[in-house]
């Protein structure tokens, strides 16, 4: 399987997998690019990581093309908040992709109904896990954003994510300003580096999150340190990550 990242809008990106001719659209923000993606190959389905019109805006579009099974999560079509969502899907739940067979994770905290689509050794996490940092909390609450993080974070770190924004930048100076650290820097510059070339910083391995994001190491000394310096209690996840995620909606 092969995965190629559409830039959408100002920062977001869709994705086109693609096998043998065929193709999957996850997060179809709108339709020209994404149409223009899919240009000879046979669309099998849209996969929806959450309700967003960012995420979605494409789909009536790409259903012009032909009827294809649209799906997301239970808490979505329960709400009836995507467009033409046929099938729902919730934590454990396979999806396939021709001969691959992936797994849904329930990821809420930006919605409710967020989920991330794990195949072919690839994740993709939406709003939720971004490159370097996490998206907001807008109908979870924070325990639920962080226990959302965690189960993305202990996934096989070899896994290629593939998130929501072309955000990393601007997430991997915020962790630098928090906790500088070498491992942050290095990243720091090597995404800059890929945007001076107009290229995505996304498709990264599982692993740099582990390494430099600090909303994965809440239990690291340093971002406990910096996390008391904002005033949480750092033997608290809940508080330091509560606490970053508030410094990063200020910052
Ligand atoms: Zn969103």
């Amino acid at each position: 399987m092969n995965v190629r990242a559409v830039p959408c809008l100002s920062d977001n990106y869709a994705y086109v997998l693609v096998q043998d001719g065929h193709a999957v659209v996850v997060d179809p923000s709108e339709a020209a690019p994404v149409l223009a993606a899919l240009e000879g190959l046979t669309l099998d389905a849209i996969w929806l990581t959450h309700h967003h019109w960012d995420h979605v805006g494409g789909i009536e579009a790409l259903l012009a093309r032909g009827a294809v099974p649209v799906v997301g999560s239970r808490h979505d079509l329960a709400e009836q908040r995507i467009h033409g969502q046929t099938v729902a899907v919730g934590q454990g739940d396979t999806v396939r992709f021709g001969a691959l067979e992936g797994r849904v994770h329930d990821i809420p905290g930006h919605t409710l109904g967020a989920i991330a689509y794990e195949i072919g050794g690839a994740l993709f996490t939406g709003d939720t896990l971004f490159a370097g940092g996490c998206g907001r909390v807008f109908e979870g609450t924070m325990p639920t954003m962080r226990a959302s993080i965690d189960r993305l974070a202990a996934l096989d770190p070899a896994l290629r994510v593939w998130c929501g924004h072309e955000y990393t930048v601007k997430n991997l100076e915020f962790a630098q300003a928090l906790a500088p650290e070498p491992a942050v820097a290095a990243r720091l510059d090597a995404a800059r580096a890929l945007r001076a070339r107009g290229e995505p910083t996304v498709g990264h391995p599982l692993a740099d999150e582990r390494a430099t994001n600090p909303f994965v190491r809440w239990g690291a000394p340093a971002v406990q340190a910096a996390a008391a310096r904002l005033g949480a209690d750092p033997t608290d996840p809940d508080a330091v990550f509560g606490a970053l995620r508030a410094a990063k909606d200020r910052w």
